[in-house]
């Protein structure tokens, strides 16, 4: 795996690679990376590695060679299998990203550490780790924001976090010119941010496919995160007890239950006596428009944050 810090180190490995029929896959990260991300990595290499059968969204994007080239696709008979892919080009970043961090938080005390997650991302099956410095994604003069609107980001973490998703949505459409992937992944811990990424995507006509990943967890339950490197002994104990709650709600939406207070009521009941822990939300909305909801329907997320210590933490789980 190679290590490159300039967009133009990338563009050229990757214009290399889709010259070679390489199909491009891209996981975004803020590094210290853990085994959460690295399912982003695998499912990469193991989804763009992989021929025909997967329906390839990027087939569209590439024209008879590859590269930037926004030609017309190859025509084909119907029926007839697609040109096969000579495998895939797996691309992670490592950027802790400024604008996603309000003044006077953890932007600074991020962990850091680029030597382990090189050797973390080539184990996962990354081909190439773009970690550029903060000039090179935000040049001196910059004055361009990409923002999602709407109820996607005025609740849950939104209202908590002033301008996070704006500086999210901003590092993401910058990223996704800079390596135009077929296929970018996203963990299902960042449930919110998924939605929102996807609704760029769709708005501003991105030609790729965000593929969700599941939820990776410590054994004891607790979402993995970058985060969980601030907490204490005492305090990574304590924020097992999160996804405990979580768990009791959705054995409750299991045996039948649907209304939101109940659910709600099931988490808090596991979550409140536990005194480290302090709930900064815990809500059911629908797992689609993240809007409120009285009853479960169809499918719904049950999110929270919370504050262990100083770490800001968020899990949730899908019901239905
Ligand atoms: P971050 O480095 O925290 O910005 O995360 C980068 C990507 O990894 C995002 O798409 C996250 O949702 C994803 N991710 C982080 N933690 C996990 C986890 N425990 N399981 C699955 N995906 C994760």
């Amino acid at each position: 795996m190679e290590m490159v810090a300039t967009i133009a180190e990338v563009r050229a490995a990757v214009a290399e690679a889709r010259a070679r029929g390489k199909s491009v896959g891209f996981a975004p990260t803020m590094g210290a990376l853990h085994e959460g991300h690295l399912a982003l990595i695998r499912r990469a290499r193991a989804e763009c590695g992989a021929s025909t059968a997967l329906q390839d969204p990027e087939g569209s994007l590439q024209g008879p060679r590859g590269a930037l080239s926004l030609a017309p696709p190859v025509r084909q008979a119907q029926g007839e299998p697609r040109t096969k892919s000579r495998g895939g080009f797996v691309v992670v970043s490592i950027f802790v990203n400024p604008t996603q961090f309000a003044p006077g938080t953890d932007l600074e005390k991020y962990p850091r550490d680029l030597a382990s997650d090189s050797a973390k991302a080539a184990s996962a099956g990354a081909d190439l780790a773009f970690a550029p410095a903060v000039e090179e994604i935000y040049p001196p003069g910059d004055s361009t924001f990409v923002e999602v609107t709407g109820q996607l980001v005025d609740c849950l973490c939104g209202p908590a976090r002033p301008g996070h998703f704006r500086g999210v949505t901003t590092v993401c459409a910058r990223l996704f010119h800079i390596v135009v992937p077929g296929r970018a992944y996203f963990g299902e811990k960042d449930y919110q941010q998924l939605l929102v990424i996807k609704q760029m995507v769709r708005d501003l006509h991105f030609p790729l496919a965000v593929v969700s990943v599941p939820t990776v967890r410590e054994p004891d339950g607790l979402a993995m995160s970058s985060r969980n490197a601030y907490l204490s002994a005492e305090e990574r104990k304590a924020a097992a007890v999160l996804s405990r709650g979580l768990f009791a709600a959705r054995e409750l939406f299991a045996s039948g239950e649907r209304d939101a207070a109940a659910l709600i009521a099931a988490a808090k009941r596991v979550i409140a006596p536990e005194p480290r822990l302090k709930l900064q939300y815990l809500e059911l909305r629908d797992a689609e428009t993240l809007a409120e909801i009285k009853r479960v329907g169809g499918s719904a997320v049950l999110a929270l944050a919370a504050y262990v210590g100083q770490a800001r933490l968020i899990d949730n789980v899908v019901l239905g």
